[in-house]
């Protein structure tokens, strides 16, 4: 694309073969090949994509590191991908103000990496943390283990910096938790999936480091007993910082073909339970949880280290990428439903005969519910399962996404199920934001 060679403070990519990377991201989605792809190092080149793509009628699709989900950075018609990772920018911790500054293009790794170093903490933490990008995270409002007990990326944003489609930079938000002066405009882009700008850099909240964890892996013969447990213990006044699962489909997967660590985990199905707060390493602590557990602590196993408790997360972490490894056509949603609604949700979805295996975010009620052979399912037919998966979750006070977003693989669901009232005001939103739809068109809505 000619106008796009004399772009300031840009690389741009043109070759069709340096492309083709671009048009996927972690889902089962394809996009079509761009004009371009640039990768902005400054102000400059944005603010000229911006003017080029209100002249030229052309698309801005913003990415991060591509490890999404839902195929919100991919490609559509007559669109320049603008990839990040080349944003400039450092990453400072104030522990003064208990905040961090950093650039959309920062590996989040590297943004928790700089907290903890500080005896600080930033808990968001996707399961792709050691891959994917600040910005994507804020764009997504990234979710992960610790969400059960943090809550997701949107509940550490003090600040947020978006350029807009005035072509500037603009920031929403101050390095405080408190600021009133009106509705807190910051929030509108975060999940907002690169709808309304780009975001370029944020101001994090941070805590003092958790100092005590307690990790426990959970076997049981009967994997619906796992269900109440979530409930039971926040009626108990036990907060877990992580509580995951595995189904016993996944389990035996994992325990047949996954590594070696994997071999050994015990159970007809399995959690990972943690808890970070003070005094959780305690004998009075840990015998409160032993009763509360019951039966089920019956081949209970604690991690008696912190090399032992990291080998239980490196299993979590690989899951996804081993299933989908053995199963590369698979679709993985991420549906939610109440925590007191989990039964119902299992019960739910045996009377649907959908063939999926489930693992997740049990602790919040963020499943990973998987479709192994999707690829070998009649397109038609696949859409009604997940058609029928989503309204089992809307049924029953949930939602279609936890946490990947809508993007483009969620699309046609969000707007069938959602609140019309919502789509019409997300509508309103993006024409008062993006009034020529330069910004990420066909996401979302
Ligand atoms: C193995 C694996 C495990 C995962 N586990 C989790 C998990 O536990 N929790 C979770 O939430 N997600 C998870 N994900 C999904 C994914 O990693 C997250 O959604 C992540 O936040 C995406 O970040 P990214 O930098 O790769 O973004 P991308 O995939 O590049 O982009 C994601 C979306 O954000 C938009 N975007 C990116 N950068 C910007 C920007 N600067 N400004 C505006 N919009 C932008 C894109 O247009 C797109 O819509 C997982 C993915 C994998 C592969």
């Amino acid at each position: 694309m000619d106008e796009l060679k004399g772009l300031p403070e840009a690389t741009v990519i043109h070759d069709s073969s340096d492309l083709e990377p671009f048009l996927r991201d972690e889902s089962h989605m394809v996009g079509l090949p761009p004009l371009a792809v640039v990768k902005p190092h400054g102000p400059a080149a944005l603010r000229e994509l911006v003017r080029l793509a209100k002249t030229e009628g052309f698309g801005l699709v913003p990415r991060g590191a591509g490890t999404g989900k839902a195929g919100g950075c991919l490609p559509t018609p007559r669109s320049v991908v603008v990839d990040f990772s080349q944003w400039p920018g450092d990453i400072r911790v104030s522990p003064q103000d208990l905040c961090l500054s950093a650039p959309a293009s920062a590996p989040l790794r590297e943004v928790k990496a700089a907290a903890q170093a500080q005896g600080l903490f930033y808990p968001p933490d996707p399961n792709s943390w050691e891959s994917c990008a600040l910005g994507g995270t804020l764009a997504t409002n990234a979710g992960g283990p610790n969400a059960c007990k943090y809550g997701m990326t949107r509940h550490w944003v003090l600040a947020v910096d978006v350029l807009l489609e005035d072509g500037e930079i603009h920031t929403f938000g101050i390095s405080s938790v408190k600021a009133n002066a009106g509705p807190a405009l910051s929030q509108l882009f975060i999940g907002s999936e690169g709808l309304f700008g780009f975001i370029v850099g944020a101001t994090l909240r941070l805590i003092p480091q958790p100092r005590e964890h307690t990790t426990l892996l959970l076997p049981v013969k009967r994997w619906e007993d796992l269900l109440d447990l979530p409930g039971r213990l926040c009626g108990d006044g036990y907060l877990p910082s992580a509580f995951e699962f595995f189904d016993p489909a996944v389990l035996a997967e994992l325990r047949a073909h996954g590594p070696e660590t994997a071999r050994r985990l015990p159970g007809e199905a399995l959690a990972i339970l943690e808890f970070d707060e003070r005094g959780s390493t305690s004998e009075a602590y840990l015998e409160g949880l032993l009763d509360l557990l019951g039966p089920m602590a019956e081949g209970l196993e604690i991690a008696s280290d912190e090399r032992q408790r990291q080998n239980i997360w490196a299993v979590r972490r690989m899951t996804s990428v081993f299933l989908k490894e053995r199963h590369p056509k698979k679709v993985s949603e991420d549906i939610v439903v109440p925590r007191s609604r989990l039964r119902e949700f299992f019960e739910g979805l045996d009377r649907l005969g959908c063939p999926a295996v489930t693992y997740g975010h049990l602790g919040d009620g963020n499943l990973h519910v998987n479709l192994l052979a999707a690829g070998d399912t009649e397109p038609a037919l696949l859409e009604r399962q997940l058609m029928d998966l989503f309204r089992l979750a809307v049924n029953l006070g949930g939602t279609l996404s936890g946490e990947h977003g809508i993007g483009l693989a969620k699309r046609e669901a969000f707007l069938a199920l959602g609140d019309p009232a919502q789509i019409q005001a997300l509508r309103a939103l993006k024409q008062a934001m993006d009034p020529c739809g330069i910004f990420n068109p066909g996401k979302v809505i």
